[in-house]
This record gives C-alpha cells, sequence and structure tokens, in this order.
C-alpha cells in the first residue's frame, strides 16, 4: 500500500487509536439494521486486516495450481463488483476446508475447500459469506468488543509488533480459527453474513440455492477443525432453515441479474 507515507507512522497513530479507543462511543448500525459497536475507524481495520494478510501469505505457500487460482479469481471478482473496492485474492495450497476476507480489501481462499464446495454457485455462497462479513463491518466490532474487554492491548501490541504471527491478529479479526485460538465470530455475525452472502451471489449471478446444498456438503464433511464459516454457528439445520427462508426474496434478484446477462462462467 504505497498511498501510505509511511508504515511505521501509520502503526504509532494506529497504537494510540488503540489506546484511546475506550474513551470514544461509536455506535453504527449493520446492513441489517443491528446496532453495532465500532470504535475503529474503517483505515484502522484496513491497516489490522492488510498486516494479517502480509504475515498469513508468509506463513502459508500460495497454490501453483494456476486452473484453481483463475476459478477462485472467477468467481470472487464477480461477487466483489457488486460490493465495490479493490479486492486481492489469493489462494493457499492447504488441506483446510476453509476461506476468509479481511478489511483492506482481501480474500483468501484454501485449495481444501473446493474439494467441499462444489462448482461456482456453492463457491460463492462462501466467498459471498466472507466478503459480508467485512463490508458489515463484523472486524471492528470483534476488535472493539475485545478493547472494551480488557482484550484490547494485545491487538494494539500485535499491530506494533507486526512480527507476532498471522494467527493471532487473523483471530482478532475473526478470520483465525484454523490457527485453534477460538475467536469465532458471533452467532449474530454469522446469521447476518449468510443472509447478506446470499444477496450478494445472487446479485452477482449465482444460484442461492446452491448455497443450501453447500451447507449440506459442509454438515458431511465435518471434520475436527470447523472452519471459520461453519464455527460458532447455530447448527447446520438453523442455518440451512435462515438461509431457505430467504430464498423467495433472493432467486428473484438472482433470476434479474441472469436476465441482465449477469452469468458466470468460472468452470
Ligand atoms: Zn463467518
Amino acid at each position: 500500500m504505497n498511498r501510505r507515507p509511511s508504515h511505521q507512522k501509520r502503526r504509532q497513530k494506529l497504537l494510540l487509536s488503540l489506546l484511546t479507543a475506550t474513551a470514544v462511543v461509536a455506535c453504527a448500525t449493520s446492513p441489517l439494521g443491528r446496532n453495532q459497536l465500532k470504535l475503529y475507524s474503517d483505515s484502522d481495520l484496513d491497516e489490522m486486516g492488510v498486516t494479517a494478510f502480509a504475515q498469513t501469505a508468509k506463513e502459508t505457500p500460495v497454490t501453483t495450481n494456476g486452473q484453481a487460482t483463475t476459478y477462485v479469481n472467477c468467481v470472487a471478482n464477480a461477487i466483489t463488483r457488486e460490493v465495490g473496492g479493490v479486492w486481492e485474492v489469493k489462494v493457499f495450497e492447504s488441506k483446510d476446508v476453509n476461506a476468509f476476507a479481511l478489511p483492506g480489501g482481501k480474500i483468501g481462499v484454501y485449495t481444501g475447500l473446493l474439494q467441499v464446495a462444489k462448482g461456482q454457485d456453492q463457491l460463492a455462497a462462501v466467498i459471498g459469506h466472507e466478503v459480508a462479513h467485512v463490508i458489515a463491518g463484523h472486524s471492528n466490532e470483534r476488535v472493539s468488543q475485545q478493547q472494551v474487554t480488557g482484550l484490547g492491548l494485545n491487538v494494539a501490541q500485535l499491530i506494533v509488533g507486526g512480527g507476532a504471527g498471522g494467527g493471532a491478529l487473523m483471530s482478532a479479526l475473526g478470520a483465525g480459527a484454523q490457527y485453534g485460538v477460538l475467536l469465532p465470530f458471533s452467532r449474530a455475525h454469522e446469521s447476518e453474513a449468510d443472509l447478506l452472502g446470499l444477496d450478494y451471489m445472487a446479485k452477482a449471478g449465482f444460484d442461492p440455492r446452491q448455497a443450501v446444498q453447500l451447507w449440506q456438503n459442509m454438515a458431511q464433511a465435518g471434520g475436527q477443525k470447523p472452519p471459520e464459516f461453519a464455527s460458532s454457528h447455530p447448527s447446520d439445520d438453523t442455518r440451512i432453515r435462515q438461509i431457505a427462508a430467504r430464498l423467495p426474496q433472493d432467486l428473484p434478484v438472482y433470476q434479474s441479474a441472469q436476465a441482465a446477462g449477469k452469468k458466470p462462467k468460472c468452470g
């Protein structure tokens, strides 16, 4: 991010804002109308996301599979076109069934996910879910809650130290389930990301009915390490019921998108 004059200066400024944030009460509203506590600026969150992404990219190999890279980028770009902004996508070589998105416009997908998310529409459901966490400001809420409960200094130290490892910062932002640090998104955040993600995929011309199939696949895949989007969530049944209840709203959106020529062919 060359537009920033000095990375060091940014970090100092961020530390200051993290340390003084408890003096400020900032209320916001999520895209679905839920009240939110947000103590930080978008640029603070972007800085954290960019740092966490860089650390993750250092620790996890990017796949050399060109076909997988093209495929994931095709789906991710179709989704992010609907929400705007500049996004960077990396496909990591890992058996983990996982994906994440971070403030600052970063998306990571693990190759293991491609075994469970069958086809472009199911992958779009996961990426839509992850992008929704970012657009709805869930990371800001998480970091704000951690600040209020006294865990905020750790976040500040992570940013300023810069070298404490991506796992802890990823966890602070809500994307660290695979690191074994259990600070998952709340149930309210998960439900909101499910519904917003469904809206995004439908707008992009992906079939929202495939989201239901995805969660059924996820439930079957199980596994001892729950992926970000399956952790700390109401049961799969509840999740699937909530998504199904929104389909009457999103199916016409999908059909309009298709009629308007949005017909992703990502493979
Ligand atoms: Zn999630």
